[in-house]
């Protein structure tokens, strides 16, 4: 048996491997894939020596850089399970994480060693190893010290390859099982179906601890043997100088709207890339629309999520709907059903948007019970967002079953911001929601009912701060002497949604 996933790996390797580009970094680093091949042969083995076996989770909290990528690779070769954390994470998360997944190892960035390393221990996480932003730290050392090969430990097609936490609609986090066959199906999948060889360029400028930075953008051009033009983040000026070097790029909607601003953008300035893709929020059919009249490019949207990866895309040929998210993926059945019956809906009707298919998750580590209330009988997964099927197949978003908000491709749930607003002295109660924002799509605002000698806004920021990670704090604190409710004595946030729609506006 080879190893499943980094098999696809193999598959794509030249005959000249050395010669053939991997990832390069603006300030220079230059990665091919026989250095692909060394590094991440050494990371596994580094692994190994510090007492990964097979299934163990190792949990990464690092700085995007190459290194990351090896580790990453370096822990699927030696049939660990990766597990990436957001960098964003305060030590309080970070705890959650390693007693639910209790890991072998945690990387960790040199400069949180300290604060993470007792916090690690009390959770008798095996070993602490570091790794910065310019890819060194412990962990890299270790590598080094290690030889470049390595025998691939045999994983199967089931096999886990990667939990990537997702935010809990009840503020616990599930992390959703991806499988080898889960990640390599839906890979060559999206080589097909977005025309990915090895002469492409991917500019690379999204987080590597998410389904889109890390599986998405990565293991497509890991299938393809194209290469990575490898970006710490969003920087626009950077992508459109790196434009004429490159031939796609892959976004969320803030990508599109920030480059919108950039006085250079032209036709001319994205002649050389064939292929912009959006996804993990809406994009909205005005940035469409704007982005193909100064470009002349339509922006390509798919949708998905961490539990499914890629389940519908545009086409490449044919016509790229705004405002949908086109048809579903070779091989996955995605159908709109009314959410209590689960009664199937014609055309144009609204429902729970349903997935099946190779891409589908293995279900929550750990957590039977949940994994078991988002499957129907029949196998397929409930994904909690509304939507409905047009007469031509295409896929439309309309809504999330449960109020998440999406701010600049990160995911918040309302109910965990709450919960610490909630918590402070003198707060009777608050609703967070997400108001629409030109540049994050949605900024998440807090609307706070208050005793009489309440915190004021910036008190309930300041209490924020450190207790949630930064993309989750509130970018406003608003206060109201009550919240509306319904009949049935919930709070009704769709008015207040409506009420402070202009919050951000100007
Ligand atoms: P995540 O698990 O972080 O990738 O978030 C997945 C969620 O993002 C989905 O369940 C959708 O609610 C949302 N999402 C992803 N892609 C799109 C899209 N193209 N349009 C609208 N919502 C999207």
């Amino acid at each position: 048996m080879t190893n499943h996933l980094f098999a696809l790996v193999r598959e794509n390797l030249s005959a000249d491997p050395a010669a053939r580009p991997f990832i390069e970094t603006p300030d220079g680093r230059r990665y091919s894939y026989a250095d692909l091949l060394a590094r991440s042969a050494a990371y596994a083995n580094a692994l190994v020596a510090a007492g990964v076996s097979p299934g163990d989770r190792v949990a990464a909290q690092v700085e995007k850089s190459p290194e990351t990528v090896f580790l990453y690779l370096g822990a699927v070769r030696a049939g660990a399970v990766f597990l990436p954390l957001n960098t964003a994470y305060t030590a309080t998360e970070v705890a959650y994480f390693f007693a639910d997944a209790a890991p072998a190892v945690f990387v960790c960035d040199p400069e949180r060693r300290d604060a993470l390393a007792s916090v690690a221990e009390a959770a008798r996480v095996g070993r602490v190893l570091t790794l910065d932003a310019a890819g060194r730290g412990s962990m890299a050392e270790a590598a080094d010290a290690q030889a470049p090969d390595f025998a691939d430990v045999a994983r199967g097609p089931e096999d886990l390859a990667a939990i990537l936490y997702t935010s809990g609609t009840t503020g616990r986090s599930k992390g959703a099982m991806l499988s080898h066959d889960n990640l390599a199906s839906n890979a060559r999948t999206l080589v097909e179906a977005w025309r990915f060889t090895d002469r492409d360029v991917l500019i690379h400028a999204l987080p590597v601890f998410h389904t889109h930075g890390l599986f998405v953008a990565i293991n497509t051009v890991l299938a393809s043997g194209g290469s990575m033009l490898f970006l710490r983040r969003l920087d626009a000026g950077l992508i459109l100088e790196l434009m004429p070097r490159a031939t796609s790029l892959m976004g969320v909607p803030t990508f599109y709207t920030r480059l919108l601003k950039e006085p250079g953008l032209t036709a001319q300035a994205t002649r050389h890339i064939r292929l912009f893709t959006s996804g993990s929020a809406p994009l909205l059919a005005e940035t469409h629309a704007a982005w193909q009249a100064r470009t002349h490019h339509a922006i390509l949207e798919r949708y998905g999520m961490t539990e499914t990866s890629m389940s519908t895309s545009n086409p490449y040929d044919g016509a790229r709907v705004a405002g949908t998210v086109g048809l579903p993926l070779p091989g996955v059945a995605l159908r709109v059903v009314d959410p209590d019956t689960g009664a199937e809906r014609g055309p144009d009707e609204v429902g729970m948007i349903e997935v099946k298919g190779p891409n589908v998750f293995r279900g929550y580590w750990r957590m039977p019970e949940k994994t078991a209330a988002e499957f129907r009988p029949d196998g397929f997964f409930v994904t909690g967002d509304l939507g409905k099927v047009d007469a031509r197949g295409y896929v439309h978003i309309v809504g999330r079953g449960k109020d998440l908000i999406i701010t600049g491709g990160f995911n918040v749930y309302p109910k965990e911001v709450e919960a610490e607003i909630d918590a402070m002295p003198g707060i009777v109660e608050s609703a967070v929601i997400g108001l629409p924002h030109a540049d994050f799509g949605e900024g998440v605002t807090a609307v706070v009912v208050a005793a009489a000698d309440a915190p004021d806004e910036a008190m309930v920021l300041a209490h924020l701060e450190g207790r949630l990670a930064r993309f989750k704090c509130p970018k406003r604190v608003l206060f109201a002497a009550a919240l509306p409710r319904n009949a049935m004595g919930k709070v009704q946030k769709n008015l207040l949604r409506e009420a402070h729609a202009a919050l951000y506006r100007g």
